[in-house]
């Protein structure tokens, strides 16, 4: 099973599946003190940190994370990027969140991303672009793998969980 199933429940808009995706603050919003205004979107979305950690990234870990875009022209310049400075690696748990998160960041390209997502609201060149999510369930299983050890993940109760879903 590639979706990582951790509870069912029903909901208003029909069935949902609480799962967990892989996110990060990149190099540029760690510079740009964003850390806590990116943290801030997915607390009050209301989805559960359960685990996290400031890191340098190594090539290594990069080249893994980005595999899908090791022969991309851009490739090395992301490279240079991603391991400018530290990198604040989150997993965050909720409902159907791989998709959610996605709306949440917005477009690659922050000139074509939707007012009101973090990439629009925080910059305006795809180089730049600030924050990292999963793309698909089986994207955030393979990364959430890679970044972390499955004993630096936290399994808890939220006080509110039974009031923000019916999981
Ligand atoms: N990127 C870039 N130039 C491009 C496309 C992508 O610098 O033309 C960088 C950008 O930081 C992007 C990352 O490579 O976030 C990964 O690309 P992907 O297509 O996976 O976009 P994402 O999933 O981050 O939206
Ligand atoms: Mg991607």
């Amino acid at each position: 099973m590639t979706r990582l199933l951790i509870a069912r429940g029903h909901s208003l808009g029909g069935p949902c599946v609480k799962e967990r995706t892989f996110i990060a603050v990149k190099p540029d919003g760690v510079q740009r003190r964003l850390i806590g205004q990116i943290i801030h979107r997915f607390e009050r979305r209301g989805f559960k940190l359960v685990g996290m950690k400031l890191l340098q990234v190594s090539k290594d870990l990069l080249s893994e994370h980005y595999c899908q875009l090791t022969k991309k022209p851009f490739y090395p310049d992301l490279v240079d990027y991603m391991t400018s400075g530290p990198v604040v690696a989150m997993v965050w748990e909720g409902p159907d969140i791989v998709k959610t998160s996605r709306m949440m960041v917005g477009h690659t390209n922050p000139a074509e991303a939707h007012a009101g997502t973090i990439r629009a609201d925080f910059s305006f060149h795809i180089s730049r672009n600030v924050v990292h999510a999963s793309d698909s369930t089986e994207g955030a299983q393979r990364e959430i793998q890679l970044w972390f050890d499955g004993k630096d993940l936290l399994n808890w109760d939220c006080i509110d969980q039974s009031v923000t879903s019916e999981l």
